[in-house]
């Protein structure tokens, strides 16, 4: 009787795997099973990992480089920085900047009489932030946003304007970003 010999092509079999998304799978079960044996280990012993966030009343810490609502820099004198150049209006691709600019008698000739962001249409994309020669809107930390009413969703000059003091990791990131 003749007794056949079964060769196993590793490469094919890993190929294989990997074309199935078994390796991807034991990866993550590896992860999973991983945090699962050290939450268990924490509860046993005392000290749970808590993950939740009980935001709004806890804050979440947010790196500079997140992109929350974009404001409006208050210079220390209580000016606007900006100088209704409109070019965050025209580089803003959803169109949801409106400026009507004004004069002024100062150095800087003219503001923003009215500047209005709707925020119902804002995605967050910051583009208007880099359009800005002034470094006079930049992405806040900011989210809350919600509003009852289609109306309460447009935030004027008047809500934008946040202190330069408020902003400092937000311009340093920015200025580093785009190298000014
Ligand atoms: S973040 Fe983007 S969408 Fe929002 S106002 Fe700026 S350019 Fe427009
Ligand atoms: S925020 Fe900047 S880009 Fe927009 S109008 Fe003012 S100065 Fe110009």
């Amino acid at each position: 009787m003749a007794v056949g010999v079964i060769k196993v092509d590793r490469a094919a079999l890993k190929k294989a795997g990997g074309f199935m998304g078994i390796n991807a799978m034991l990866k993550g079960l590896t992860v999973t099973g991983r945090h699962f044996f050290k939450n268990l280990f924490g509860w046993m012993v005392g000290k749970p990992q808590v993950f939740t966030v009980m935001f709004p009343e806890q804050d979440i810490a947010k790196p500079p480089s997140f992109r929350g609502m974009p404001v409006l820099v208050q210079m220390d004198s209580g000016k606007d920085r900006c100088v209704a150049c409109g070019l965050c209006e025209w580089a803003c691709p959803v169109d949801c900047i409106h400026i009507e600019p004004g004069e002024t008698e100062d150095a800087i000739e003219r503001y923003p009489k009215v500047f209005d962001i709707d925020m119902g249409r804002c995605m967050y994309c910051g583009l208007c932030e880099e359009a800005c020669p002034e470094e006079a809107i930049v992405m806040s930390s900011r989210i809350e946003i919600a509003a009852f009413s289609r109306a309460g969703t447009i935030w004027h000059k008047s809500d934008l304007l946040t202190p330069v003091d408020e902003l400092p990791r937000r311009l340093d990131y920015v200025r580093r970003s785009y190298q000014r």
